[in-house]
């Protein structure tokens, strides 16, 4: 909206202005020019009676002198025919007395004005006039000119005023009249009042702003109202009660606003909340109405959120739970205002109690089935514990009788050279042999997969592994005419290695009985290759190979070897026997010690079995290179040094077949043994000095063998003295208390008359040394 600015408000207020500038100067005008002609008018009377006093001065001289009172009266009365004289006296210088006297008392109305002069006749006064004139005739004359000068210029005056009034309030008050009630119109929200009148002034130019101020207070108002609209409905929609509650200074509560749905709530109308909250606060369930207050009041304290939960009693006895939330905030009276919510949380407590009830019966139960599984695994520990002790006890009543069996078949052997005799012994060998495998692999299955073997960490030489292996393996072998040969990497001979030299025959021996067995014709090869390690840092890698020129495998069969259980074929079975545990055992000792076992195979085209595998190597290069392959059996070698350098063994052993196997093996090669029958009787008979080793069992009557070891160890005499433990008790976990009681090695009943040997041969020749009484192993 443009409007033109104008000046003709401008001009009417000059008009204005400079009437009323005008104004004033003609009231002061008026006022002189009113002064002025009184002046006028006196100074015209007394030039009047100065003009009568020289007309009768000039006249009466000459009648007086001849005293022609006639003439002397017609010249008074033309002078007394001026209206305003009042009285003229002559008299007569001589008599004093008047000699005309005109006197009209009745013309005297206003001020007299006296003119006297002295009538001469040459130089000599002879007479005197007196005139009195009246000025009222004059006065009034101004008088009347005055009243017509102050009636033109009031009537002006009055003029002037109107038209200034008239001008102002058209084009100044009516318009700001307007103005204000339009102003007043939109005060109070009438946006629908329009300007009467357009105009082309500034006042017309505000007018259109306040107009635009409408259009634009409009808006603003409608689109408030819209948010208002949408923020109220959002409020009376949403579920639960939106409230903003005010606690004022004087302590009383009330609701600033209360949505809607706090009839179905509370059944109160917000109107009445409006003025008091106490109604609210009166419908909350007795038990919570003080929590409410307190917390209520603690959040005004602190200014902190309020959140609440509690309940308000239903019509039907029941109750309903709610839940509230507000933020507090401080007003400028020094109130608190509450702004939140309301909402019924019934469902949910009602689930909670729910799952709390549920997480209770889950606890007992979860308790309940604790109670049984911990009953249950020990039930199964006490079981597992009776399977171990009953494993140790069958293992333990096994080999003793075994041992008599193949130390009395060895010794019937060596006795008789009966060739029938012989062959029928070896038959019994053979079979105690295979009796002895089947036993230790069916004992040792449980132990390997109950992750109950534990491995050693000790100095050995692969040629003392080969070696071993090989003699074992010889006679079985040449009882089928195979040749046993070894083949040995060079750079592996003699070096120390540290490892568990038990378990890697153990693998290797199963793998040259399998070769032996499933051979006809031909050799077995027992070899051993160096290799990069298969692990970073862990040493060297080794690769023993048990090669044979036997029957082979067919490659289908191959992979399943190594299962549990598994043999190629079924038909094995029935020709060569065996139970299937062999390999499957080889494969979980091959992996305990990080290893793998492997083989490669072609039917009719023999077998080769791999276990490869990295030990620790000393960081001290290889002492003894290269010894010369051991031609003899391990008894001779013990025969032989017995030769050189006699001793004599002490055997505790309480068994008397068992002191007669060992008392015939031993002395078989040349030594010389005496018995003790128990732990007591060994400490007595080491403390006579006279032996090289002592050879004890574990268990026996008076003091086990693991008591005598320890006095023994406390003898001066025994403290270096070789003790090896001879038990028909197998298990790792005896052999560790033999070691950890003081004892040197172990030997496991029934007895194998080559392994007794050799090891006799390596603790009696020094090739292994007690550590002060300490286990030789590291
Ligand atoms: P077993 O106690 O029955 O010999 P093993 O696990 O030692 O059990 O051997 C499983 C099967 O693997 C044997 O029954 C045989 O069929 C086959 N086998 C093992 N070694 C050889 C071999 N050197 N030559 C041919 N077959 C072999």
């Amino acid at each position: 909206m443009s409007r033109k600015p104008s000046s003709s408000l401008f001009a009417a207020l000059a008009l204005g202005a400079s009437i009323g500038l005008l104004l004033p100067a003609l009231i002061v005008g008026g006022l002189f020019i009113g002064l002025r002609e009184a002046q006028v008018a006196e100074q015209a009377l007394q030039r009047d009676l100065d003009a009568k006093l020289d007309v009768l001065a000039s006249s009466l001289p000459e009648l007086l002198w001849n005293l022609d009172a006639v003439a002397a009266r017609e010249v008074v009365s033309a002078i007394v025919k001026s209206p305003e004289v009042v009285r003229v006296s002559v008299s007569d210088a001589s008599q004093g007395l008047p000699f005309i006297e005109n006197h009209m008392p009745e013309r005297r109305r206003g001020k007299t004005l006296t003119g006297e002069r002295d009538i001469l006749r040459g130089a000599t006064r002879i007479g005197h006039i007196q005139i009195e004139i009246d000025d009222h005739l004059s006065t009034t004359a101004v008088m009347r000119q005055r009243w017509l000068y102050g009636a033109t210029v009031g009537g002006q005056l009055l003029a002037s005023l109107a038209l200034v009034l008239w001008l102002l309030n058209s084009r100044l008050f009516r318009p700001l009249r307007e103005l204000g009630d339009f102003a007043n119109d939109l005060g109070e929200g009438r946006f629908s009042a329009k300007l009467a009148h357009t105009r082309q002034d500034e006042i017309g130019l505000l007018g259109g702003h306040l107009e635009h101020m409408r259009d634009a207070l409009q808006q603003q108002f409608e689109a408030q109202r819209h948010l208002i609209d949408r923020l109220r409905g959002m409020a009376e929609t949403v579920p639960g009660v939106v409230y903003q509650l005010r606690l004022a200074v004087n302590g009383e509560f009330s609701f600033a606003y209360v949505s809607e749905a706090v009839r179905e709530y509370f059944l109160l109308g917000s109107a009445e909340l409006s003025r008091s909250a106490a109604p609210w606060f009166e419908r909350i369930h007795p038990d919570d109405r003080a929590l409410v207050r307190d917390s209520l009041l603690a959040s005004a304290r602190n200014l902190s959120p309020w959140q609440q939960e509690f309940r308000t009693p239903l019509a039907d006895g029941g109750e309903r739970w709610l839940y509230g939330n507000a933020i507090a905030q401080r007003e400028a009276d020094g109130s608190v205002l509450w702004h939140g919510f309301l909402t019924d949380i019934s469902r949910q407590r009602r689930d909670a109690l729910e799952l709390e009830r549920y997480r209770h019966h889950l606890e007992e139960l979860v308790e309940a089935r604790t109670a049984a599984l911990a009953e249950a695994t020990q039930a199964a520990q006490a079981a597992s514990l009776a399977k171990s002790a009953f494993l140790a006890n069958m293992s333990h009543e096994i080999r003793t009788p075994m041992n008599a069996i193949i130390g009395l078949t060895y010794l019937a052997q060596s006795d008789t050279i009966e060739p029938e005799q012989q062959l029928r012994l070896q038959k019994v060998a053979n079979a105690a042999e295979h009796l002895l495998s089947v036993i230790n692999n069916v004992l040792d299955f449980p132990k390997i997969e109950a992750g109950k073997l534990s491995l050693e960490r000790r100095e050995f030489t692969v040629d003392q592994v080969l070696d071993n292996i090989a003699n074992m393996t010889t006679q079985a072998a040449a009882a089928k005419r195979l040749r046993v040969e070894t083949d040995i990497a060079p750079e592996l001979r003699g070096r120390p290695l540290i490892g568990d030299p038990q378990r890697i025959s153990e693998v290797l021996l199963n793998f040259a009985g399998n070769a032996v067995k499933f051979t006809e014709r031909g050799f077995v090869r027992l070899q051993v290759r160096l290799e990069p390690a298969r692990q970073e840092g862990t040493g060297l890698g080794l690769r023993f190979e048990v090669i044979d020129s036997g029957i082979g495998i067919a490659p289908e069969a191959q992979s399943r070897l190594f299962r549990d259980f598994e043999q190629a074929d079924s038909s094995t079975t029935r020709r060569y026997g065996g139970t299937g545990l062999g390999l499957a055992i080889c494969r979980r000792l091959a992996e305990l010690m990080g290893g793998q076992v492997g083989v490669e195979s072609t039917l009719g085209g023999g077998s080769c079995f791999w276990f490869a595998l990295d030990v620790e190597a000393p960081a001290q290069p290889p002492v003894a290179p290269v010894p010369a392959p051991r031609l003899h059996s391990a008894r001779e070698r013990l025969a032989d040094l017995v030769q050189r350098q006699p001793c004599r063994i002490l055997l505790a052993e309480d068994n008397p077949v068992n002191q007669e196997v060992a008392v015939a093996l031993i002395g078989s090669a040349g030594l010389v043994v005496d018995v003790a029958a128990d732990g007591q009787q060994a400490v007595d008979m080491v403390k006579t000095g006279h032996y090289a080793l002592v050879l004890m069992d574990v268990q026996m009557p008076v003091m086990d063998g693991l008591d005598a070891t320890r006095a023994i160890r406390a003898l001066p005499e025994g403290a270096q003295l070789p003790i090896l433990a001879m038990t028909a008790n197998a298990f790792d976990e005896e052999r560790q208390r033999c070691l950890d009681a003081g004892m040197d090695d172990h030997v496991a009943k029934p007895v194998v008359a080559e392994q007794l040997f050799a090891t006799l041969h390596d603790w009696l020749s020094g090739a292994r040394k007690t550590l002060k009484g300490r286990p030789a192993t590291p």
